[in-house]
């Protein structure tokens, strides 16, 4: 009886609202304005003092100076004064895949992945390109995530990290991939310090001329100078590591430059291969500690596997190769390339949400500026990866952002004063 009189109720107001025009105030049903924070959009644009953003329906409906922003009518109103907006950080590599715990291959599911997905968010990081080993899981999350409803980190897809020993074997692992829907096409041209194999140019130039009938852009895992040179002559479209063999020279910024390709530095990657030979300074961050599971720190502190990390070859081959990835990052940024923040997370010890914080930090710590860190977390990550409907505050883009208690333009460290996440506009759970 109740239901039907509510519903009477109801389809009465709709009718006597439509009849006196009062629809407008339906319309503003789901919007929220944060009032009174400075804003960092993620564009050129300088930090906002005093600003006003409004989020409709999961989307940012305006955003600008508090005077001159006019909040809709029936809009919740949050004070946000003295606090600081920066857009959701966008990991342009990383991997959400089967890890759990210091298992590589915990488990391949849907809970799983939302766990991961959930654990970026907290710490701000709003999407994640998971460049390899995404499955039809990952898929259907990449699918449902164009919603008002989201409260958990974006996901786009690569499938498998595409491998083959003939052209047609090439093609045809870029097709499947292509097939299921995914966002880019993942390739390695390395030899893991001349421990494998690299791929063969010819399979290479033909999983590109593939990937791009397909229309699919490329993102390859590199190491040395010479096949990056070699990856942008053959036009693909993505650098998913830093070059670590050798310094940059003019021939290679000229050609990115040319090419307009986008370099991931990935040095938290490099970190993860060596750091664990001690005790990292990180293991007594409250920041990290609030997320780990203790079994993992206890592991990763036994005596037995510290020393097998000391001792290994590759270890302090990569540890070199971060000096040489640190410096490189200075040089292009410098000559303005485009640089995406990027991580490899994932892989067991290498800690999601944490060390995209650690990541932006160290880009500081090789030239770039803070505001320069940010735009290359968001507005340039987003161009980067082809996602135009992320990365800035800007109308019509989803309302993925963050609430700082202190200025990360002013110090970089103060991204770790996330304070709340909002993804579409919707508070994420735990932050
Ligand atoms: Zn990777």
């Amino acid at each position: 009886m109740i239901l039907i009189n509510a519903r009477t109720t109801l389809s009465l107001l709709a009718l006597v609202s439509s009849l006196l025009f009062l629809s407008p105030v339906l319309a503003n049903d789901g919007t929220i304005a944060f009032v009174g924070a400075t804003i960092i959009d993620g564009t050129d644009a300088a930090p906002l003092p005093n600003a006003t953003l409004v989020i409709t329906d999961g989307r940012v409906r305006t955003v600008g100076p508090r005077s001159a922003v006019t909040i809709p009518a029936g809009a919740e109103v949050v004070d946000v004064s003295g606090k600081f907006i920066m857009p959701g950080l966008i990991n342009a590599h990383g991997h959400v895949g089967a890890t759990v715990g210091l298992d590589g291959n915990g488990g391949y599911t849907t809970g799983n992945l939302l766990r991961q997905l959930g654990l970026y968010a907290r710490y701000g990081i709003t999407a994640i390109n998971s460049l390899g080993g995404d499955e039809e899981a990952g898929f259907a999350l990449r699918n449902a995530q164009y919603t008002a409803d989201l409260n958990r980190a974006r996901i786009y897809v690569a499938g498998s990290v595409v491998v083959g020993d003939s052209e047609q074997a090439i093609r045809d692992e870029v097709n499947r991939n292509a097939d299921m829907g995914a966002n880019f096409i993942k390739v390695r041209i390395d030899d893991n310090l001349g421990a494998t194999q690299k791929m063969p140019r010819n399979l290479f130039d033909a999983l590109v001329d593939q990937a791009h009938i397909r229309r699919l852009p490329v993102a390859v895992h590199l190491f040395y100078l010479d096949d990056a040179k070699y990856m942008l002559e053959s036009d693909a479209d993505l650098i998913a590591h830093s070059v670590r063999d050798l310094p940059v020279d003019q021939e290679f910024v000229d050609l990115v430059k040319a090419k307009n390709v986008c370099y991931i530095p990935t040095l938290t990657r490099e970190v993860s291969t060596f750091v664990y030979e001690s005790v990292p300074d990180f293991f007594s961050d409250p920041y990290f500690l609030k997320e780990v599971e203790p079994a993992i720190l206890e592991e990763l502190q036994t005596p037995e596997r510290m020393s097998r990390m000391a001792a290994s070859r590759s270890a302090q081959g990569y540890k070199a190769a971060l000096q040489v990835a640190m410096a490189n990052v200075g040089v292009l940024n410098d000559a303005q390339v485009p640089i995406a923040m990027g991580t490899d997370t994932g892989p067991p010890a290498r800690f999601q949400g944490y060390f995209e914080h650690m990541e932006i930090h160290m880009m500081v710590d090789a030239g770039m500026t803070p505001l320069e860190a940010i735009r290359a977390s968001t507005g340039v990550a987003a161009d980067c990866i082809g996602m135009g409907d992320i990365g800035t505050l800007e109308p019509g883009k989803w309302g993925d952002f963050s609430l700082l208690t202190a200025n990360p333009a002013a110090d970089i460290l103060n991204t770790k004063t996330i304070e709340s996440v909002y993804i579409a506009g919707n508070e994420v759970p735990g932050s």
